[in-house]
């Protein structure tokens, strides 16, 4: 049985990761990161489907890092902007090397854990504004993590190359429910359904209606 941490952080894509790894049988302990980020209700959401799932759950505690990088909209004062996800004006969400730290983290507890692997949601959708979401960095990371640990721990990134509809009709197919997942960037009590996640989360869950989530998931690794 494949031993994978997953890094959950509540929102749509790792929700899924959570469900598929226990759907394809692997043992799974989960982290989410607190690092000082105004929506903070997707922590909730990580707990709540952790418990669904029987999963152990842990929340790390990395706010003491959080004045060191928090010139980003989602942990300082900036505005989250409107619009589409992609556009040039969501790069005010970038927190600085953000899946690096949480990887880096990730990979010690699974080392301690004796586990085999780490599991992190990024998608083909993050590429174009979060250059810690594309595949030449978790590959490379990965690489670095199997020369730095005697366990050789791999990085799982199963949705680096598909898309976030083809990531929801994953979870249409295994049963997640996306009312107990979090997107939005304002930390506010609903969604917005405005800013520039809110908008790709209603586009996708949208668009996941036409897609055969069986097929999809054949074609995921992990
Ligand atoms: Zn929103």
């Amino acid at each position: 049985m494949t031993k994978t941490i997953a890094i959950v952080s509540g929102g749509m894509d790792s929700v899924t990761l959570l469900h598929l790894l226990k759907h394809k049988g692997h043992e799974v302990e989960a982290l989410s990161f607190d690092y000082g980020q105004k929506h903070r209700k997707e922590l909730d959401f990580a707990w709540l489907n952790c418990g669904k799932l029987g999963v152990k759950h842990q929340i790390v505690d990395l706010t003491a890092i959080t004045p060191l990088i928090s010139n980003s909209a989602l942990t300082g004062s900036e505005e989250v902007p409107d619009g589409h996800y992609t556009d040039e004006s969501m790069k005010v969400t970038v927190v600085p090397n953000r899946n690096m730290i949480m990887l880096a983290v990730a990979i010690g507890y699974a080392e301690n854990l004796g586990f085999d692997q780490v599991a992190i949601g990024n998608h083909a959708g993050d590429h174009a504004i979060y250059p810690d979401c594309r595949t030449e960095f978790v590959e490379a990371l990965s690489e670095a993590s199997q020369l730095g640990t005697y366990n050789k721990i791999k990085l799982a990134t199963p949705f680096t190359d598909i898309s976030k509809s083809d990531i929801a009709a994953v979870g249409n197919e295994i049963g997640v429910d996306y009312r107990t997942t979090w997107s939005c960037y304002k930390g506010g009590d609903k969604h917005c359904n405005t800013c520039g996640t809110c908008v790709e989360r209603l586009e996708a869950l949208d668009e996941a209606k036409q897609i055969d989530g069986k097929s999809v998931i054949a074609r995921l690794t992990v």
